[in-house]
């Protein structure tokens, strides 16, 4: 069956403070219902692809210079982060995990604020604590007194919250033990497969991301210098040799 695409990236160039040039024209797509993974060390230009997807640049002074951003044929560059939640896009930051002060319960309403219905906000967390029920564990702890992955798991859990069709996760194995990574991928695999939500992820850990993931791009410097479906990637040798290993 054809696959429909959600998500194109056509020849994107982000600057940086006017001057620094990081991406050099990286362009993906992201078929829907699938796990994309982004791919590549240290400043490679993962997170950078996923603010400009998110429109997340400003505040980093950085801009999209060339290029398009299209979600279901939709130009989103000058769509603001509110914007795309509402079209169903939400991001996850890198190391954003929660709002320490709050309880994990507290975190996971904060995803709600665009939500009007009281029962589907219920329902909705239902849902959430159905798939990490470590934080229905948590709900009443203060973020701040929770585990790395319980945080972690609680900024995905809020970003489902919003209820949305497509997460853009960054870097969810981020200082986390090998098994709570194994743990949040297979929660994430879980709200792919029985909950329809489509992920683009940025991982420098590219064995995990090409276990769970459909389809990889592997960048270098700012460009995509390789990418395929996932399991071909993981059996490349030139991706075993620099990328496999890694992280
Ligand atoms: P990491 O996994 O370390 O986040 P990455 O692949 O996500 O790496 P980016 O964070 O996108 O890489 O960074 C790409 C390049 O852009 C790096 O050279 C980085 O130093 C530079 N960069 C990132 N943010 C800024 C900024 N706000 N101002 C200037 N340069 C930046």
């Amino acid at each position: 069956e054809p696959q429909k695409i959600v998500l194109n990236v056509n020849g994107i160039e982000v600057i940086y403070n006017h001057v620094i040039l990081v991406l050099k024209g990286v362009s993906l797509q992201v078929p829907e219902g699938k796990i994309v993974a982004i791919l590549g060390g240290n400043g490679a230009g993962k997170t950078t692809t996923l603010r400009a997807i998110s429109n997340l640049l400003q505040g980093e002074r950085g801009a999209v210079t060339k290029g398009s951003i299209e979600l279901r044929g939709e130009r989103i560059e000058n769509l603001s982060p509110a914007d795309l939640v509402q079209r169903g896009v939400v991001q996850v930051m890198e190391g954003r995990h929660c709002f320490a002060h709050l309880t994990i319960e507290e975190n996971l309403m904060t995803g709600a604020y665009t939500r009007t219905s009281k029962a589907e906000i219920a329902a909705n967390l239902e849902k959430v604590y159905n798939y990490f029920p470590r934080l229905k564990t948590r709900r009443a702890s203060q973020a701040a007194y929770t585990s790395g992955g319980e945080q972690q798991m609680c900024a995905i859990g809020r970003a489902i919250m919003t209820n949305p069709s497509m997460v853009l996760l960054d870097e969810p194995s981020m200082g986390l033990a090998p098994q709570i990574v194994e743990e949040v991928f297979n929660i994430v695999k879980d709200l792919n497969t029985k909950e329809k939500v489509t992920f683009l992820l940025a991982e420098q850990n590219t064995n995990m991301a090409l276990k769970y993931s459909d389809y990889g791009y592997i960048m270098e410097s700012g460009r995509v210098v390789m990418d395929g479906i996932a399991s071909d990637l993981a059996n490349n040798e030139d991706v075993k040799e620099f990328y496999l290993g890694v992280g």
